[in-house]
Formats: structure tokens, sequence, C-alpha cells
């Protein structure tokens, strides 16, 4: 296995001070890495640069192709590649591989078309004897740093139109879930000229603090915390970096009285619970009208406690253990202390789960209220709150009352209640009798401090170039 950075065509290990990489289902060490030297990361940078004078004049066709063979490669390597990932993030092989896999591929093949087919504003004459016309050019060296709940995906929602665009890369991993970028990192080696894409390896606070400081680094492409996007933001501002930020969410999920019972209760159990809960869209925050309340959450306990999380053969599983020791306390002290709230249930989980391996059960807490901490905050664990509301007013404000705004879903049968709710919702999606489903066609990104900026589709690849106008005069 590749366990060396990517430098321009170089592939070497940092000289600093190492991590260590753990197996979440057994808490075992993986393996140790060093990580990057600022030296290494200049040269990463500076390799980004060299190539992008040759890389940013290639055509759409050429880095279309690119993009194409990385997008084989890994479909060739689907299986090594899922079980890389598996070991790494405590996911079920299974997932990886059935949905995770063919999804990135996607992303590569689809912004393979996309780059050749960039739409804008026509040419003409705005001005008497003045053509003007509307270029898409690239920005320059991106830093692309990803987080750990999906770490080939983020990977693939950030170079492909990066470098589809035509600019090239400096990627950090996060520290937690090297293992796929290392592998990946060969193939690219292989498949793009040297330096398009580099491979640095370390924490956020070093390297990763380094990387976006950097005076050549021309924009920054960051998936993670929201406070991580607002140390990303001051960087920025001290040389004026182009920022793209997808941060964290807390999605609310309101279900009218009329909506499909059984519809709900099979999209929580799978959209809540999902990669244990660690996903910026999670189905998390549920509204629940009056009359249909005391039946979901009967209904929704009941299929909760049916997930199958620790089984030994991991081709059961539906869901892994948390990313490490620490997101399970944290995930265990915010179902702690709403536990201590009189007016709430946990109705089935609410503990870690025995044995090895960094596990949490699968939760439902009802009963709570819209000021609970557990409905406010980002739990990024299997928990699932459930809260009633009596009209559409409150669920609508309590819904839009939270300082994200990445995901929310609408659940009912009333096409026109849906619609009116769905218009009335400050998030970057909103699902309708659905919840989770992504689609490379279209745009996933957050308004508030979820961050700015979109992943997939277009809007992607408008976000990693640039609008110029050049205008002929002619008399
Ligand atoms: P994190 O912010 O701790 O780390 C994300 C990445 O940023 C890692 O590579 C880390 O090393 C790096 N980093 C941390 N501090 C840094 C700094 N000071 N300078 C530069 N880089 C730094 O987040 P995480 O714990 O890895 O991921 C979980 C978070 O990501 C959750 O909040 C989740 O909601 C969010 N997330 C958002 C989306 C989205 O699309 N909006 C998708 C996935 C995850």
């Amino acid at each position: 296995m590749n366990t060396a950075m990517l430098i321009g065509s170089k592939f070497e290990a940092g000289t600093e001070a190492e991590e260590t990489v753990l197996n979440p289902r057994t808490g075992a060490t993986i393996l140790n890495l060093p990580e990057a030297s600022p030296a290494q990361i200049d040269a990463a940078v500076a390799a980004a640069e060299t190539a992008y004078a040759s890389w940013s004049r290639t055509t759409p066709a050429q880095r279309s192709v690119y993009l194409l063979k990385i997008a084989e490669r890994i479909e060739a390597e689907a299986a090594e590649f899922a079980a890389l990932e598996a070991q790494n993030c405590g996911k079920p092989i299974n997932a990886v591989l059935n949905d995770e896999i063919p999804a990135i591929v996607d992303c590569y093949r689809f912004f393979a078309g996309a780059v050749r087919t960039m739409p804008g504003q026509v040419a003409g004459e705005y001005l008497p004897g003045h053509t003007s016309m509307i270029r898409r050019d690239p920005i320059g060296v991106v830093a692309s740093i990803a987080p750990w709940n999906y770490p080939l995906m983020m990977m693939a929602w950030k170079l492909a139109p990066a470098i589809g665009g035509g600019n090239t890369v400096v990627f950090k991993p996060s520290e937690q879930t090297p293992l796929t970028a290392l592998k990946l990192a060969k193939i690219l080696a292989d498949v793009l000229p040297e330096g398009v894409v580099n491979l640095v390896l370390g924490r956020g606070e070093t390297v990763g603090n380094t990387l976006i400081n950097h005076p050549k680094v021309n924009m920054i492409s960051i998936t993670g915390d929201v406070a991580t996007g607002k140390k990303v933001l001051q960087a920025a501002a001290k040389t004026v970096k182009r920022t793209h930020l997808e941060l964290g969410g807390k999605a609310p999920v309101i279900v009218f009285d009329d909506a499909d019972l059984d519809a709900v209760v099979n999209g929580l159990r799978a959209f809540g619970y999902y990669n244990a809960g660690q996903d910026c869209t999670a189905a998390c925050r549920i509204y629940a009208g009056d009359k249909i309340y005391d039946r979901l959450v009967a209904d929704l306990t009941s299929a909760v406690a049916t997930i199958r999380y620790d089984k030994a053969d991991d081709t059961d599983n539906e869901i892994g253990p948390l990313i490490s020791r620490r997101q399970r306390d944290r995930v265990a002290s915010f179902v702690e202390r709403a536990s201590e709230l009189k007016h709430i249930e946990i109705t089935t989980g609410g503990k870690p789960g025995d044995g090895k391996g960094f596990y949490y059960q699968p939760t439902v807490v009802a009963g709570a209220l819209q000021q609970d901490e557990i409905v406010r905050r980002e739990v990024f664990g299997p928990v699932v709150s459930v809260t009633r509301f009596s009209n559409v007013d409150d669920a609508v404000a309590w819904a839009n009352d939270s300082d994200y705004g990445l995901a929310s879903s609408v659940w009912t049968r009333d096409v026109s209640r849906a619609m009116a709710t769905a218009a009335r919702l400050q998030y970057g999606c909103t699902w309708i009798n659905t919840h989770f489903m992504l689609t490379n066609e279209m745009p996933h990104g957050g308004l508030k401090q979820s961050g700015y900026g979109k992943d997939m589709s277009l809007y992607a690849l408008e976000d990693y170039t640039a609008v110029r106008h050049v205008m002929v005069a002619h008399g």
C-alpha cells in the first residue's frame, strides 16, 4: 500500500511527527504516517504552480479524457478502494462498494462531460463597435482540504471540478482517513501530468494551516466544521483568496399529519442513521405534527432498534462505528445531557456499544423541545430527535431557527403544502417525501453557517472558474 505523499512526480514520506491512523471497528492502529514539513508543503504548492502553466491551457476535451481515465481506474479497483475505506472509516464494506464507489466514479464522469459544455452569456455588440465575450478561466492553485466522513467521495467532489476547470490542486485528506487518498495518488501520478494534483498529509492545525496561509494558493476549498471554516476565512482574508466552504448541518425534517407514516419511518431509519449519522445532511431533527407524533415515535423506535451495526460479519452491518473514541464520547455526552431533561425520553439506544470499537447505539430522543441542545447542535452521530408541532408556522420557524442551512425535508401527501413549505425553508436543499438523495447533476451546498459554494453540478464548475469579460473594439 502506498504511504507516501505525492509532490510533483515524486512520492515521499513526510518528515515531521507521526499521526496514528486507526481502525474504528476495533480501535487497533493500522499505521503511523509522518506529516509534511513546511518545506514539503512549499514544494507541493510550487509543483502545482508550475503545472498550472500548461494544465490551464489544455482544452476541455483533453481534461475530459483525463477525468474519464481516473473514473475508469477507480472502477477497476473498486474492491480495493472499498476495502481500504471500510477499514479506515469503519463503514460497512457493502455501503462503500454499492453506494459510494459508483457515485464517486460517476462524479469524475459527470465533470468529464460538464467541462465540455459550460453554458454562458452569448458574445455580441453590447456597445456599438465593440464585441464583448465572456470567458470562464481557471483560478490557479487550489488548496483542497477534506473531512473524514466520506474521504474518497469528498476527494472526487473537490478534484473533479477543480482540475476539470483547469486548476491545479494541493490536496490534504483528514489526518484520520488518508488511506484511500494515498491509493488514489498512485493512480493520479500514472494518469495526470506532473504536479496537477499533489497530496500532502498531516493535521489541520499544522499542515492545513500552512496550506491555507500559503501566499501562492489562490483558492481554498474545505469541507469540515464551522469553526474550521471560520479559520479558513481569516487566513483567506490576508491575500483575498477565493473560498469554497462546505461546513456542518443539522437537517430539519417536517412531517405533516397526512404523511405516509411507513415511508417516513423507512426514510428516517435509513437517512437519519446512514454512515452512523456522520453526515452533514443526516435527517436528525424531526418536527412531527400533533396527530402523527405518537405513532411516528413508536414506529421509529421499533425500526431503529433493528438497525444492524456491530455484527462480527461486516457484510451484515447497515452502519458502522463512529470515526474515533473522541467522536463517540462527544455523541454520548450530547445524549447524556439530553436525557437529564425531564421532558425527554430516550426511546431506544442511548449508550455506547459493548466491546471494542467506537460504536454508539442507534438512538431516538423523543419529546425534544426547540431550545434543547440536542435540537440545536450538530451531533454527527446515530441520534435523531423528535419534536412535536401543532401548526405549520411553528414548524417552519423552528426549522429555520438554526445556524445551519444545508439540507431539509418535508413529508406530506399534499403537493401544495409541500411546495409552500419548501419555498419557506432557508436551506441549500429541500427534499419532498425523501431525504439524503444526491445526484452529480444537482448542486450540494449550504446557506448561513453551513457555508457557501456548491459541490457537484455545473455550479461547482462555476465556483472553480472565474468569469472574465474580453471586449474587442472594431469601429
Ligand atoms: P474538521 O473541520 O475538524 O476537519 C476537516 C478538515 O479540515 C481536516 O482535513 C482537518 O485536518 C482540516 N483542518 C482542521 N483545522 C484546520 C485548520 N486550522 N486549518 C486548515 N485545515 C484544518 O472537520 P471533521 O471533523 O473532519 O469533519 C466533520 C465536519 O465536516 C462536520 O461538522 C460536518 O458537518 C462537516 N461536513 C460538511 C459537509 C458539507 O458538505 N457541508 C460534508 C461533510 C462533512
